[in-house]
C-alpha cells in the first residue's frame, strides 16, 4: 500500500508585502495539510531576484510565522535553507532542462515581445497568447545565424493529447496544450528558468503530494503535468482555490499595497480576527469572529471552499 506523507507548500514570490489574497492561499495550505497530519514546506519563488530581493522573503517568512502559519522544511527551517530559494536552484534546473533537451524537445525561439504582441499572433478568448510556432522549423543553419545577434528563449514542444486531471475544488479539467498554449518558454531569454518548469521540478522533488493554490494557475496546471510526464515525476494532487478581488474588480496586488499585512497589522494586535475572517470567506466558519489556525485544523472541510472569486471591502471589519 502507498503511504506517502502529505506534503503542503508555501510557495510565495516575495515580491512586497504579503497580502489578504497570499495569506488566505497560504491558509487553505496550511489547513489542508494540518487536518490531515501533513507537513508543510516553504519554498521562497524568487527566480525574479531583482523584483524579490532577500529582505523581502525574510520579513515574508516573519508575517506567515506571526499569522500562526508554521511550516516543517524548507527556507529559513531546513539545514538546507538556501536551497530552497529558487534563485539557488538554477544547477538544478538546468540538469532537467537538459533532460528535455536530450528527448528533442526543446528549440530556441527568437521572436520579439513585438512578434508575439502583433495583430496576427493568435490571441486566445482571455487575452494569452497561443504561440503559432514560428521559431519550431528554422534549421540548424538559421539558428546558428540568428544565435549571432539574439539570445533566443527556448521553448518546449507540445502534442495534442488531452491533458485530464481532477481539481479538488473545480473539478475535473481537459486541456489540449497545442490549442491552449502552444509550445511554452521553459528558460527565458535572459537565462532564468520560467516558473512552469522550475515550480514542477521544485514540487516533485521536494516531496509535495498536494498542491493548493489560486485558481489564476489552473490553467497553468496542464503544461505542469506534462513536464512531470516527461520527467518521470508523480504528480500531486492539485486544489485550486478562488482569488480575493477589490471592490473595483481588480485582484488583491502586491504593488498596489491592497490589504497587505503592513496594514493589518495597524489595525489587529493578534492573527485571530484576520484568520477568522478568512475563514469565514472561505466557508470554514458561519459568520467572521477571530478563531486560531490549530482550532480551524480540527473542522476544515475542503468541500465547502468555494469556487467564485470573491470581493473584499478596502478595509477588514473590526472583529
Ligand atoms: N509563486 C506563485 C505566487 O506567489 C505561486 C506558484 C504556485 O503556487 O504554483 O503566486
Amino acid at each position: 500500500m502507498k503511504n506517502t506523507k502529505i506534503c503542503g507548500r508555501f510557495a510565495p514570490t516575495p515580491s512586497g508585502r504579503i497580502h489578504l489574497g497570499n495569506i488566505f492561499c497560504s491558509l487553505l495550505a496550511w489547513l489542508h495539510a494540518k487536518a490531515q497530519g501533513g507537513e508543510i514546506v516553504l519554498r521562497i519563488e524568487d527566480l525574479d531576484k531583482v523584483r524579490c530581493p532577500r529582505p523581502n522573503a525574510d520579513l515574508l517568512a516573519k508575517d506567515l510565522e506571526w499569522l500562526g502559519l508554521t511550516w516543517d522544511k524548507g527556507a529559513y527551517v531546513s539545514e538546507d535553507s538556501e536551497r530552497y530559494f529558487q534563485s539557488e536552484r538554477f544547477d538544478i534546473y538546468a540538469e532537467h532542462f537538459a533532460k528535455l533537451e536530450a528527448q528533442g524537445l526543446i528549440y530556441p525561439c527568437f521572436c520579439t515581445r513585438g512578434q508575439l504582441h502583433a495583430a496576427e499572433a493568435p490571441h486566445l478568448s482571455d487575452g494569452r497568447i497561443l504561440y503559432a510556432g514560428t521559431c519550431k522549423n528554422l534549421t540548424a543553419s538559421e539558428q546558428v545565424e540568428r544565435l549571432k545577434t539574439r539570445q533566443p528563449a527556448y521553448r518546449l514542444a507540445v502534442n495534442d493529447k488531452p491533458i485530464t486531471f481532477v481539481d479538488g475544488n473545480y473539478g475535473p479539467q481537459s486541456y489540449n496544450l497545442m490549442e491552449e498554449s502552444g509550445d511554452f518558454i521553459v528558460r527565458r531569454s535572459d537565462g532564468v528558468y520560467a516558473y512552469q518548469l522550475a515550480v514542477t521540478i521544485d514540487d516533485a522533488l521536494m516531496g509535495v503530494t498536494h498542491v493548493v493554490r489560486g485558481c489564476d494557475l489552473l490553467s497553468s496546471t496542464p503544461m505542469q503535468l506534462y513536464i512531470y510526464k516527461l520527467l518521470g515525476f508523480t504528480p500531486p494532487e492539485f486544489l485550486h482555490i478562488p482569488l480575493l478581488m477589490a471592490p473595483d474588480g481588480r485582484r488583491l496586488a502586491k504593488r498596489d499595497k491592497d490589504l497587505d499585512l503592513n496594514m493589518m497589522r495597524q489595525q489587529y494586535d493578534s492573527p485571530e480576527p484576520i484568520i477568522g475572517y478568512l475563514a469565514y470567506l472561505a466557508g470554514q466558519i458561519p459568520k467572521a469572529e477571530p478563531i486560531s489556525t490549530t482550532e480551524l485544523a480540527k473542522i476544515f472541510k475542503p468541500q465547502l471552499i468555494p469556487t467564485d472569486n470573491i470581493a473584499v471591502p478596502p478595509q477588514l471589519p473590526q472583529l
